[in-house]
């Protein structure tokens, strides 16, 4: 069956390469690249953007990237098995794929990159939120990114766009929407996906703010929220004990009351309790 770009059909691809998917490497495959492109297209005009791409695998996200018209796509492949089904790709795309091959929580993208540049990614459940919490907390804002357009455990992608009071709400979604406008645009059944993972999916678009909601120290906002919601059933007062002495005090002059708990506390309490810890 012929393809929008050419190549084979990414069921081909994979029998092809013998890409037999590997479970600790979070290997859960896209194979329509109808709904590779609807992605992409999440992400907004990629005509005049770098895109940065974690974990391509066979590739299938990686050709709806550039059949939408991105720029130029950079994309980062821990598995040593996928790089010539990728090679395959840039040979059809001259100039716009460059693959490195490697561990993306060891590898600095930003040197090979041009801005405006967005990620995007269907990522490797394992470091997910790990490489979510890097890009969201840097030393300097604005990022070195636009925006990110993220797939991920749709119990992951709700604790991203969780408000106060609900079962999801934690230091996740403080962190995100602290500097960043946060949105759930797309949801996908575990069928979607070579082979179907036991749980549903969701695509969460994040947009970054020129300037944080509230003031706060990033790493105090970061250190302060991780004790809360450690132990989010207990009262403020005893779980951000560790916080130092005059907790009470301090919660009090943020307008928090000592006796609440994490998950009924907003951004903006937070950020006054980490200005008065900082
Ligand atoms: N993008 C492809 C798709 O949508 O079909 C594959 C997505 S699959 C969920 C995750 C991919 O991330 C796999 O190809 C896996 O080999 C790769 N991966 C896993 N850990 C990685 C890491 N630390 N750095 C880079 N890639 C990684």
């Amino acid at each position: 069956m012929a393809t929008i770009d050419g190549l084979p059909p990414l069921r081909d691809v994979i029998r092809n390469h013998d890409l037999v998917a590997k479970k600790q490497l979070g290997q859960n495959f896209l194979l329509d690249l109808n709904l590779t492109s609807k992605i992409a297209r999440q992400a907004g005009d990629l005509t005049a953007c770098d895109v940065l791409e974690i974990g391509p695998g066979p590739g299938g996200l990686t050709r709806g990237l550039l059949a939408e018209g991105a720029r130029r796509v950079l994309a980062i492949e821990k598995d040593p098995r996928c790089l010539p089904a990728l090679a395959e790709i840039a040979a059809v795309y001259p100039g716009k794929l460059t693959v490195l091959g490697g561990d993306a929580l060891q590898i600095d993208p930003t040197a090979h990159l041009t801005a405006p540049i967005r990620v995007i990614a269907n990522l490797p459940y394992n470091v997910g939120t790990e490489l979510l919490v890097r890009w969201l907390t840097p030393d300097q804002w604005p990022p070195f990114w636009e925006s990110l357009t993220l797939m991920f455990q749709r119990e992951v992608a709700e604790r991203i766009v969780a408000k106060p009071r609900t079962d999801h709400y934690g230091r996740l979604a403080l962190l995100a929407q602290w500097r960043c406008d946060a949105q759930i645009v797309m949801s996908l059944p575990p069928e979607a996906f070579t082979p179907a993972p036991k749980v549903h999916s969701a695509v969460v678009h994040l947009t970054r703010l020129a300037q944080p909601r509230f003031a706060a120290d990033g790493a105090v906002l970061a250190r302060v929220t991780a004790m809360a919601f450690n132990q989010r059933r207990k009262m403020l007062r005893s779980s951000l004990k560790g916080m130092g002495p005059g907790i009470e005090d301090k919660l009090r002059a943020a307008n928090i009351e000592p006796t609440c708990r994490a998950e009924e506390i907003g951004l903006e309490q937070f950020c006054a309790l980490a200005r008065l810890l900082a």
